[in-house]
């Protein structure tokens, strides 16, 4: 029985990894400090025997025994990560460092949720994992889009310099059951808006693209990338290729909820990107994953659960 632990477990992601790791029959050991996560998320899964949490912030080492880490402890929403912008970079940074010594200590495989804020706004469309990003690093974004950056180093330098076994996965837009309904993303807002009957807020003009993939899809992903050869290591696209606006984003949760709610324009964030889509050749061919839940299918059961 492999014991894995899963940072960041009481976040959106987290609580589905943790859930979907528990039915493979894996111990699981659920770090989080709750700053974005929450005891509802894994409320159903305290009575598992083989589940655990521990309330911890990584930026300050610990001591466990493991086999495997998912390391997702980190906001992932622009308001959440932009609140404490330093503690944002310590997390990254001084929490990558520190379960990568851990998995250096007890020869853990070891999984870091990167991301595709790495390409910043992309001047090369979809995203490939060889193009190496534009990314502003001293805008209000710099402190997730480099300290992700910056995690992906230290993976890389403690994979060359003491052997430890890594897994880059470059996850895109994710969607699903149990984002806060004050999370600040682009899905939970729509939805959360339309059916409290309030305006759906388009910040700039709509154009701008997303691809978004519903979380059952990611989860899958994210574990094969675990279960994969060792000598797969990523950095690995994980996201679902097919692109709307968020226009389209809107008029699809406005036509699936209350088509009587009306749209309003915000001002555009700074260094918001405006085209992203991830090119998963190489998760198709290495990892034999694509995504198969289409949006209108994943926004339905996102709708269901903020219902
Ligand atoms: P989330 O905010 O719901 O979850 C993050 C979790 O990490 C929360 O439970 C939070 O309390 C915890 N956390 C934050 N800082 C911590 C710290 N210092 N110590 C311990 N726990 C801490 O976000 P999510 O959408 O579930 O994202 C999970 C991971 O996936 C993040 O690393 C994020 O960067 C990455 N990611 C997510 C998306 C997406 O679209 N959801 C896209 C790209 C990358
Ligand atoms: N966005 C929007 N209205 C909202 C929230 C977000 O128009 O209420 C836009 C945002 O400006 C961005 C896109 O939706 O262009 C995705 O935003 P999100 O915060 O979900 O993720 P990210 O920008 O990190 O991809």
């Amino acid at each position: 029985m492999k014991t894995i632990l899963v940072t960041g477990g009481a976040g959106f992601i987290g609580s589905h990894l943790c859930a979907a790791l528990l039915r493979k029959k894996y111990d699981v050991i659920c770090v989080d400090n709750f700053y974005t996560g929450c005891k509802n998320n894994i409320r159903s899964l305290i009575d598992n025997p083989h589940f655990e949490v521990i309330r911890h912030d990584v930026t300050v080492p610990l001591s466990l025994e493991i086999d495997e880490i998912y390391n997702l402890a980190c906001p992932a929403s622009p308001i959440h990560y932009q609140f404490d912008p330093v503690q944002t970079t310590k997390t990254n940074v001084h929490g990558s460092i520190n379960i990568l010594d851990l998995a250096n200590r007890t020869k853990a495989k070891v999984l870091q949720a990167s991301t595709s804020e790495v390409y910043g706004d992309p001047q090369e469309h979809p995203q490939k994992e060889s193009y190496h990003g534009s990314v502003n690093p001293i805008g209000p974004r710099s402190c997730y889009d480099e300290g992700k950056r910056c995690a992906e180093t230290l993976f890389f330098d403690f994979h060359r310099q003491h052997n430890v076994k890594i897994k880059i996965a470059r996850i895109f837009n994710t969607y699903g059951p149990n984002m806060n309904c004050n999370d600040g993303r682009v899905v939970s807002n729509f939805i959360v808006q339309a059916l409290r009957g309030e305006d759906i807020t388009i910040y700039g003009e709509g154009h701008q693209t997303r691809s978004f993939c519903y979380v059952d899809d990611l989860v899958k992903g994210l574990i094969a990338l675990m279960e994969a050869d060792d000598d797969i290591t990523g950095p690995i696209n994980l996201g679902n290729p097919i692109e709307f606006t968020i226009r389209e984003l809107a008029e699809h949760v406005i036509q699936l909820t209350n088509p009587s709610n009306q749209i309003v324009y915000k001002d555009l964030p700074v260094d918001d990107p405006k085209r992203r889509r991830p090119d998963i050749t190489q998760a198709e061919r290495l990892l034999g994953w694509s995504p198969r839940i289409p949006l209108q299918e994943g926004l339905l059961k996102t709708i269901h659960y903020g219902s």
